[in-house]
């Protein structure tokens, strides 16, 4: 078996350790001569998993006792739409949006299907083409607005924030499908939080939703059941059939994120694999070239491209040969594009740096 360095956007790199846990659990799950997955979900034994999944979640992200933990089947896509129809009511329909690129450009799009919706930030582009977040005195926030939508990483732009919008009384809504589990954060910032599964998390198939327990209400009327928030809190995750596999999956992640010595230690190692890839960028800047202001960097997707753009192919598939898998960009963006969640060893960044220097010199 040869297994390479994956740097897939999402679904991504799943720690070794944790595929083989689920192989070796994968015919009987801890004695019972049955397979997780085979498993009733109202039955005692899956209801512990599900309960140690959001106590382990609690516990590596410090989450304070007055917000719920829903695990809500679909991605974080479906949430474009649940948090609209569950923060704004009949009588305010009033949402302001940061549109910093691709994925919260779709938040906006879902959004506005139901309400009026001002969107309060952009990306700007500087006169030498340089791409920036708009700072926090640029906002242009509504004080009346139900709540604010920002995407703190723009998975397929590589643009992120480093600082929380300050919002006033307005609650604080993050799309943290790219960044959750990347570093620690301060969840009291925020009043809800959600992520798709499918990169720091698990596997595909399951949004995480953190949401403190005042803003979980009536919905609109026109709101799905299986879309309000309330139903999901009230039958605590399992007002249907959840998927069980998936829910059991990211406990087998949060586990070793807990291994690893929490988000600290994996936010540190983050910094340094981050910080390499860029300064690589830096070097070579004749030939790779990132068009994000330093201080907006991504630290989880490192997109850049080739300056003789006609090179990109025969990189890509020489890094394929090289064992470096996936490096090319989202189809919105082209180019190529590391997405360097918390599965990449430091080792795999390590060999693509190589590469990357290698490449430059011999194509330079
Ligand atoms: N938001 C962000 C920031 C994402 O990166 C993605 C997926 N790449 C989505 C939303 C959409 O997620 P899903 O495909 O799970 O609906």
């Amino acid at each position: 078996m040869n297994r390479v360095y994956n740097f897939s956007a999402g679904p991504a790199m799943i720690p070794e350790e944790v595929l083989r846990q689920a192989q070796e659990e994968m015919l009987d799950w801890h004695g019972l001569g049955m397979s997780i997955m085979e498993l009733g979900h109202r039955g005692p034994e899956f209801q512990a998993v599900l309960e140690q999944t959001e106590a382990d979640l609690r516990e590596v992200l410090a989450i304070p006792s007055n917000y719920h933990v829903l695990f809500v089947a679909g991605g974080a896509s479906h949430q474009f739409s649940m948090v609209p129809l569950n923060l704004l009511s009949e009588h305010h329909k009033q949402a302001d949006y940061l549109e910093t690129g691709v994925w919260s450009h779709k938040a906006v799009v879902e959004a506005k299907r139901y309400g009026t919706i001002n969107v309060a930030g952009q990306v700007i582009t500087e006169a030498d083409g340089i791409r920036r977040l708009p700072l926090q005195q640029e906002l242009n926030l509504n004080p009346k607005a139900a709540y604010l939508h920002y995407t703190p990483n723009e998975t397929v732009d590589g643009i992120e924030f480093h600082w929380v919008p300050q919002t006033g009384k307005v609650p604080l809504v993050a799309d943290m499908t790219s960044s959750i589990l990347s570093h620690p954060i301060q969840v009291s910032d925020y009043q809800l939080i959600y992520a798709g599964a499918q990169k720091n998390v698990g596997q595909a198939g399951i949004t995480l939703v953190i949401v403190r327990e005042d803003l979980v209400k009536e919905a609109l009327a026109i709101t799905p059941i299986l879309y309000t928030y309330k139903a999901h809190v009230e039958s605590k995750s399992c007002y249907n059939t959840p998927p069980t596999y998936a829910i059991y999956f990211s406990g087998l992640v949060l586990n070793w994120v807990k291994r690893q010595g929490g988000l600290k230690v994996i936010g540190e190692r983050n910094h340094r694999k981050a910080s390499k890839l860029y300064a690589c960028i830096d070097q070579h800047r004749d030939f790779y070239v990132n068009k994000i202001a330093p201080d907006c960097r991504a630290l989880m997707n490192v997109v850049f491209s080739l300056a003789r753009e006609e090179l990109t192919e025969e990189f890509l598939n020489q890094a394929t040969q090289a064992g470096l898998a996936n490096l090319r960009g989202h189809r919105a963006a082209g180019g190529c594009r590391a997405s360097i969640y918390n599965a990449m060893p430091e080792e795999g960044v390590d060999c693509l740096v190589e590469f990357m220097k290698d490449f430059a010199q011999r194509n330079g």
